[in-house]
């Protein structure tokens, strides 16, 4: 623990703060905050600021409107953003109900609950994530476009890269709130950034996500731009990914995915962990990729993988194992995209990778080039292929155990929630099926 709630109150009282925002997510990830002076700072660091959560989607349950934030002090940021006189600062919380007991249905529990059966296994997950986002103008009203505001690619920098100066204020404001940055730079599509955290462990991982989106959107919007997350934004080119660089230490902060003797330097836990992500893969990606949009990332040709295997030099497996393989060897899993809620795919993720420790499963052999050359994308061919949509995912998700028993209080809201979003996007007549069918029927 680093902070406890004298130190709140002074580093308060010595920054000249005005304000906390009390943070928490919804299911679908989305961030939501109340704004407290600092007068009623004693009682919000007593657990007495209460909202009334029939209002945030995914916690609609009547009989428990009133519940209870009560906030997570070591999380305690200063916005560098807001104005140095009556600064602002933030608090992520947990949620608690009227009754003293947490609220199941929060997502940052549902993580929580994932972390403990780990740490009971003996088993800490650290997490890096490589963060990509697009930044595109917005129109006269302020309305984003997806017309970006340079033609540059991966890795080219200045002048071609205008986002250049946006990408340096972003990272500067995240290190100026004690954020890691491994690496950021331009990605293969115009317009398309990349911000690489280093490994943490995986409550701060999921903290930081959110934290994280935030600031990108501020920032770009300081800079007249609009910060987008959504997966795939533009057809035909690059779309966004939120890869997550997996280690599981043990107890005493040891790295066991480590066997120097393997062929590729991983252990058999590793092998295991591997072995439960892809068991569970087509339900994992209903909460890795949640959205409609998620889906038209997840084809070939962009780098996004499709096929539900491990590789060390393919981009379209779900799994790779980087080239650097020391002591601190990592599973990159490349599914995720960025429009996931942080705390329930990191608890999925954990869970999926858990579930093959328990039961020792088998990975199978590395994927060759001729098995995915052979393999086309296809709605048909369900044992290898990540899903092709949402409906597909929760499909697989409503049929699996070991992934319901992960979300626990969440389950039922999150799949009425994509339900819903599923059938209001397959009911309406696209743009596509105009040019396709208009005139040949
Ligand atoms: N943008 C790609 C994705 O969707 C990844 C590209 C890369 O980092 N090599 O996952
Ligand atoms: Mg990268
Ligand atoms: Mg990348
Ligand atoms: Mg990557």
């Amino acid at each position: 623990k680093k902070y406890e709630k004298e130190d709140i109150l002074r580093l308060v009282e010595e920054n000249d703060i005005k304000f906390i925002r009390l943070q928490f997510v919804d299911i679908l990830g989305t961030l939501k905050n109340v704004a407290v002076t600092v007068e009623q700072l004693e009682k919000a660091l007593n657990d007495e600021i209460m909202f009334d959560g029939s209002s945030i989607e995914g916690f609609l349950r009547s009989e428990e409107a009133d519940m209870y934030l009560k906030p997570d002090l070591d999380t305690f940021e200063i916005f560098p953003w807001r104005p140095q006189q009556g600064k602002v600062a933030r608090l992520i919380c947990d949620i608690y109900k009227a009754d003293g007991n947490p609220f199941e249905g929060d997502p940052r529990y549902v993580l929580k609950k994932v972390l403990n059966e780990a740490w009971e296994m003996g088993y800490e997950l650290n997490i890096g994530t490589e963060f990509e986002f697009f930044l595109f103008h917005t129109d006269e009203n302020g309305n984003p476009t997806t017309i970006t505001h340079d033609k540059a690619g991966y890795f080219d920098l200045g002048p071609l890269d205008l986002g250049e100066n946006v990408r340096r204020d972003i990272v500067l404001t995240l290190e100026d709130m004690g954020f890691e940055i491994e690496a950021s730079h331009h990605e293969v599509a115009p317009g398309q950034h990349e911000i690489d955290f280093k490994q943490t462990n995986a409550l701060r991982a999921a903290d930081n996500i959110t934290t994280f989106k935030l600031v990108v959107k501020v920032i770009a919007q300081r800079h007249g731009l609009h910060a987008t997350f959504m997966p795939k934004p533009v057809y035909g080119m690059h779309g966004s990914g939120m890869h997550c660089n997996l280690t599981l230490k043990n107890t005493e902060g040891k790295n066991i995915f480590y066997n120097k003797d393997d062929k590729l330097k991983l252990s058999d836990e590793a092998y295991q962990f591997i072995g439960g992500l892809l068991k569970n893969a087509r339900a994992l990606t209903s909460i890795t990729n949640p959205t409609v949009n998620s889906y038209k990332r997840l084809v070939p040709g962009h780098e996004a993988p499709t096929f539900i295997g491990y590789s060390t030099n393919n981009n379209s497996t779900l799994i790779r194992i980087p080239t650097s393989r020391g002591e601190d060897i990592k599973l990159e899993l490349r599914g995720p995209d960025p429009s996931a809620n942080p705390y329930l795919a990191i608890a999925a993720i954990l869970k999926s990778g858990l579930d093959g420790l328990k039961n020792k499963t088998k990975a199978p052999d590395e994927v060759s080039h001729n098995e995915l050359k052979e393999k086309n994308y296809s709605i048909l061919d369900e044992e290898k292929s990540l899903p092709v949509n949402l409906k597909d995912a929760i499909m697989a998700l409503s049929k699996n155990e070991v992934l319901k028993d992960a979300l626990g209080e969440c389950y039922d809201n999150y799949v009425k929630s994509k339900d819903l979003e599923w059938i209001e996007y397959s009911s309406k007549i696209h743009q596509w099926e105009l040019n396709k069918y208009i005139s040949r029927y």
